[in-house]
């Protein structure tokens, strides 16, 4: 008898494939870098989120071959048996140093460190806000945490304010991207945090995108001068810092919570501790070499500027620059078009972003030699008028 599980998901499929929603990986051949190779064709890179050029930099390389040899490859345990090395160790004393809150903990990505952290701070009797437009993992784990889920329209302070204000739980946590990952726009952190103080509530926000870009490379918080104890902080290293995990910092008790409560630490094997070497190395590079972060900036500032030149719209000053071109069908073929021209830039479609507002994605990284960006720009004014003209 044929399973009828596997006719339902042939039909999903389909459905995909109808609204041209159906992905696909590329196989790249290459390592990370502001030029990859897919096959025999070398493309200029402007989906990664490498944001300053460390996935395959030199220093990182090295970092990770000496951990390597001084602690093996696997942690071999979770961090509560016998996972949490000396180079996990140094790597939390650095991070917290370098955001200037007290403690911080890894986590074994930024999806296993929200999940840990909603889970861990909210229960039944919780309340968690959530911006519309966060990542989904904040509300994968705003869903798991069982507590009551409120959604407010992006960057909306009056209505969660509202919200907030009419709330009963015994616990309330506003949960936000510092650097909203589908439009590189920043969250309102300084009213959220006033909010959070007016209304007895925790602020998690989630930098993946802000940590080595923002602030000098020092983060949201760090850009808008805030700090508090309210704030639950958590940033990815899979981003600007190269390399794999992610870290939470905030005051030592809620640190302390997590280490003892989080599930996605608990109960899961620690990074390698090659990754947590690599961290330590990423921030020591951001705090030696002012000029990084600064690369970066120039190359946003240099793009953004080609675009505007040739009437294209870009509204970020993060890496991240979203160009809006609507339906899904046209994100596709205007990303094909512009791999035709050699280069590679991601259509970003719904579900991950709301109906209609399909784009293509740029991302900027100081890897970027100033013709590539000035190519990319002039490749969209050109891939965007063969698109007006059929
Ligand atoms: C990428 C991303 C995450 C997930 O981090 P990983 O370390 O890749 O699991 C979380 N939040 C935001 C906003 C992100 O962009």
């Amino acid at each position: 008898m044929p399973h009828a599980g596997i006719a339902a998901l042939e039909r999903g499929l389909a459905g995909l494939d109808r609204d041209d929603l159906r992905r696909t990986r590329r196989v790249l051949d290459s390592p990370q870098g502001p030029v990859v190779r897919e096959g025999g064709e070398e493309l200029v890179n402007f989906a990664s989120n490498d944001y300053l050029g460390l996935a395959s930099h030199p220093r990182i390389l090295a970092a990770a071959h000496a951990a390597v040899d001084a602690f093996g490859f696997g942690a071999g345990a979770s961090p509560l048996v016998v996972g949490h090395a000396r180079a996990h160790e140094e790597a939390e004393e650095a991070f917290a140093r370098f955001t200037g809150t007290p403690r911080a903990l890894l986590f074994g990505s930024g999806y296993a460190a929200n999940l840990g952290i909603l889970t861990a701070l909210a229960d039944r009797s919780a309340a968690i806000f959530a911006d519309r437009l966060d990542h989904a993992c904040l509300v994968d784990g705003a869903l798991l945490s069982r507590a009551e889920f409120h959604r407010y329209p992006h960057a909306d302070l009056g209505r969660l304010e509202a919200m907030l204000s009419a709330s009963k739980a015994a616990v309330r946590i506003i949960a936000t991207d510092a650097v909203f990952s589908m439009d590189g726009d920043v969250a309102p952190v300084a009213e959220l945090l006033a909010l959070a103080e007016r209304h007895d509530a925790w602020l998690v926000l989630d930098d993946a995108h802000g940590i080595g870009v923002l602030g000098g490379g020092r983060g949201t918080p760090a850009h808008l001068g805030l700090s508090s104890p309210r704030l639950v902080y958590m940033a990815t290293l899979g981003k600007a810092l190269g390399g794999y995990g992610a870290f939470v910092a905030g005051e030592p008790a809620v640190v302390e919570w997590l280490l003892q409560r989080a599930r996605t630490y608990v109960f899961s094997t620690a990074l390698p501790p090659a990754a947590a070497a690599v961290a330590r190395e990423a921030l020591r590079m951001i705090e030696e070499d002012g000029a990084l972060v600064a690369t970066l900036h120039e190359r946003i500032a240099r793009f953004r500027r080609a675009c505007a030149e040739r009437g294209i719209a870009t509204a970020s000053t993060a890496a991240i620059q979203p160009v809006v071109v609507g339906e899904s069908a046209r994100a596709v073929e205007l990303s094909a078009r512009l791999r035709r021209l050699g280069q590679l830039v991601p259509a970003i479609r719904p579900p991950t972003v709301p109906q209609g507002t399909a784009r293509l994605r740029v991302s900027i990284s100081a890897a970027h030699t100033p013709g590539q960006v000035e190519g990319l720009a002039a490749a969209l004014q050109e891939a965007l008028r063969d698109g007006a003209a059929r």
